[in-house]
């Protein structure tokens, strides 16, 4: 990369005369030039990501800050009379769904940072997740055409390494698309799209189409298929054309990561190629598939640990069928030589109940196997894989997710990067561990860190104001949840805390309560009833509180629309609190708690997660911890009873009976589904996340936090310790813990 040359074809840019969308393609793809100008050596070994989601969010800003040209671009542009802010308006490239696909984006934009040669491997969805917005308070959905307005200036199509994927009733061609990561190294992620017929188009269409249906399932099937197979089928054939067929030091050239089970056909297509077209014996292809591949777990929830029907895979991949079961039978046979018994055999059978378990392949067939916080992995050992666990110990490591301080810093709080540059100077630009040498205590430190939060918030509100049409209320402490949607994450006992602090508000109770803004950000899956009822109920409680004169002045509720990275960047930065209020045991990690943190919000959170190792890094006394643990939630099983419960403690019962006393006029009904999820048993045992048991402690901790807000100077010092204790969540200690002892890269 040459910089000067860059900056030279920038100034050379004109921009008369032309639209947004020609600036916005010449200005990229002079960054793409140079991006593309350097010579890539080869290197031994690399890592590739198989991941069915990449949250990019938008590129323009991340690669113009990773050339080292974002301040300088800016400048030149202004000289011309064009704001580059205008680009704000460009669609995210939003092809996944949360923590999963920005986790992949992160691992991606680190690995390049570090000169880590890391490809990924996924989808090039025409439609990423739906845009969204709210009517009457409820989701409404929208095809999220993402390349319509302006365009992909930063992928490129590579027509000539496109590959045919087979299926038995079709046949697709894939064509990749490379998207370079530009940093140290330059690393490309490459997503493919399916071509060839109407039918075959399908595949590359939709995020996640509902599966619900068999067609649904089938169509989820191809696309894992889809995408595995493309990928294995070039690194396999790129291989012998160099090595041959010995496939003895393929290792020692590649490895492969899992994210999740959503690329574990990639274990079979590999099975497959080794031995139908290079002649391999089964156990041998068997053993060199077990020093490649490796398997990240993040998520213990049973829906979504995927089992797909053998009959279904037979229906359109019969030779994947095949092999899987063929897998399943070397699996137990060799399970049963070591006099394993019959109960740990059938917990880590590949073939169970008439379906592949994608997991449990994985788990058989990987070298590592890692959970993404030490809690997480500790389940993974104790309950999820304990019998693999048994037989197998070192292959089950943890590694604690991460975000990268490039996007999640220095790009969405310039003013926080400026204040550790003039205190540090720049080299914890590259080692952010340096940002733990901050003295928190010296209070002329304190006093510029409440000025940004301060200029964050204001930014915050502004943009807010932009999008939503809602002012939020000034001098006010602004608490955010923002993730998916899912009652595991229980935005519902928010929603009933809020409830609580507003009765007893109008009641004269909190006399001295300093206003609160709550900020929500979720979408709700499409076919998941309940998460869009609860987006429901929170917009009428926001809805509630901004009509009575009582109390919004005091109190606020925002739900902003269509959250996606970009408006999680703002929100990041002009938050003074995050909420991270799971069900212990539930959220495998977080990393929304990591970013917030980072821009040093104070964390009022359950043990859970990554949140543990938060408070761990960043001092209990500087977060506040609440609600049942893990063991406790154990205890409860079968024990708690949410009827006699909500009885016994008044103060809930008022909030929960909002639900269907009409105090929403019962939202047609939609909310007395929310009671039914709470005090009877339907798909779930009653209130299966304990949102009520937890509720209270919530009410208490963010009365904590609203007395201790008032103290300006502890509360910020809190905010300090917590972003300049944030190193350890940074990426690029996750993606050098992954080559250093995953990897070996
Ligand atoms: C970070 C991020 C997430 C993940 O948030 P969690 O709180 O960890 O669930 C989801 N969506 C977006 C847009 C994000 O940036």
């Amino acid at each position: 990369m040459n910089r000067e040359r860059l900056l030279n074809a920038l100034e050379n840019i004109d921009v008369r005369g032309k639209t947004e969308r020609e600036l916005y393609t010449e200005i990229s793809s002079a960054c793409m030039e140079e991006i593309l100008s350097g010579k890539r050596k080869a290197p031994v070994k690399c890592a590739y990501y198989f991941s069915v989601e990449y949250l990019m969010g938008r590129m323009f800003y991340n690669n113009l800050l990773a050339l080292g040209v974002l301040d300088e671009a800016r400048e030149i542009f202004s000289a011309k009379g064009f704001d580059l802010n205008a680009f704000e308006n460009v669609e995210d490239a939003a092809l996944g769904n949360g923590g999963l696909g920005r986790l992949a984006a992160c691992y991606l934009d680190s690995a390049a940072n570090l000169g880590y040669p890391l490809y990924g491997f996924g989808i090039r969805y025409q439609y990423g997740l739906f845009r969204q917005k709210f009517v009457g308070g409820e989701q409404v959905e929208e095809a999220d055409d993402w390349l319509k307005t302006w365009g992909d200036p930063w992928s490129v199509r590579r027509e000539e390494e496109k590959i045919e994927v087979r299926f038995a009733d079709m046949t697709v061609t894939a064509v990749p698309y490379d998207m370079p990561i530009y940093g140290k190294s330059v690393n490309i992620l490459r997503l493919f799209q399916a071509e060839g017929s109407a039918e075959a188009e399908k595949i590359s269409e939709y995020l996640y189409p509902a599966d619900d249906t068999e067609e649904g399932k089938l169509l989820r099937i191809r696309q894992e298929y889809f995408f595995s197979a493309a990928a294995v089928g070039q690194l396999v054939r790129k291989y012998v054309k160099r090595y041959g067929n010995d496939f003895g030091h393929f290792s020692e050239f590649h490895v492969f990561q899992l994210n999740d089970t959503h690329a574990v056909f990639a274990v079979a297509e590999f099975l497959r190629l080794l031995t139908k077209e290079y002649r391999l014996s089964f156990p041998r292809a068997v053993e060199i598939a077990k020093r490649t591949f490796n398997y990240t777990n993040h998520t213990i929830l049973p829906e979504a640990l995927e089992c797909w029907n053998v009959k279904l895979v037979e229906k359109i991949l019969p030779e994947i069928a095949q092999i899987l079961t063929r897998l399943h039978i070397f699996a137990e046979r060799e399970w049963n030589t070591c006099g394993y018994p019959k109960e740990e055999i059938a917990e880590m059978s590949i073939v169970r109940g008439g379906k592949f378990s994608m997991a449990n392949v994985a788990v058989y067939m990987s070298e590592h196997i890692n959970g993404v916080a030490e809690i997480h992995t500790k389940i993974l050992k104790e309950r999820l894989f304990s019998a693999a666990y048994r037989h197998a110990r070192g292959k089950f490591s943890n590694i604690t997710n991460g975000v990268t301080q490039r996007r999640w810093l220095l790009l969405c709080n310039e003013e926080l990067a400026r204040f550790y540059d003039e205190r540090l100077g720049r080299s914890w630009r590259d080692d952010l561990s340096l940002i733990w040498n901050i003295d928190c205590g010296n209070p002329e430190t304190l006093a510029a860190f409440a000025k940004i939060k301060a200029e964050k918030k204001r930014q915050l509100a502004s943009y807010i104001e932009k999008r939503e049409g809602v002012k939020l209320l000034e001098n006010a402490i602004y608490i955010a949840q923002v993730k998916r949607l899912h009652e595991y994450k229980r935005q519902l006992m928010t929603a009933f805390a809020i409830l609580r602090i507003y009765f007893d508000l109008k009641n004269g109770k909190l006399p001295d309560f300093t206003p609160t803004v709550f900020l929500f950000g979720a979408k709700a899956a499409g076919s998941y009833k309940r998460a869009k009822e609860i987006i429901l109920f929170l917009n009428k409680i926001a809805e509630l509180i901004a009509n009575d004169e009582d109390v919004n002045a005091r109190l606020q509720v925002v739900f902003v629309q269509n959250y996606d990275v970009s408006y999680a960047e703002k929100i990041v930065a002009g938050s003074d609190v995050s909420l991270q209020v799971s069900t212990a045991g539930f959220e495998a990690s977080g990393t929304g708690n990591m970013k917030l943190m980072m821009n040093g919000a104070v964390t009022v959170g359950t043990m859970d997660g990554a949140n543990i190792e938060i408070v761990e890094k960043a001092g209990r006394e500087n977060n506040y911890i609440f609600g049942a643990s893990v063991e406790e939630i154990n205890s409860l099983d079968g024990v708690y009873d949410p009827v006699a419960f909500a009885a016994a403690h008044p103060r809930i019962k008022r909030v929960t009976d909002t639900l269907t006393d009409g105090t929403f006029e019962d939202a047609d009904g939609k909310l007395s589904d929310l009671a039914a999820s709470l005090f009877e048993e339907t798909y779930n045992r009653a209130d299966h996340y304990y949102v009520l048991y937890d509720l209270l402690p919530l009410v208490d901790a963010l009365l904590k936090v609203n007395r201790e807000y008032k103290d300006r100077t502890l509360f910020t010092r809190k905010q300090l310790e917590n972003a300049t204790r944030s190193a350890f969540f940074s990426s690029d200690r996750a993606i050098r813990t992954y080559a250093e002892k995953i990897w070996g890269i």
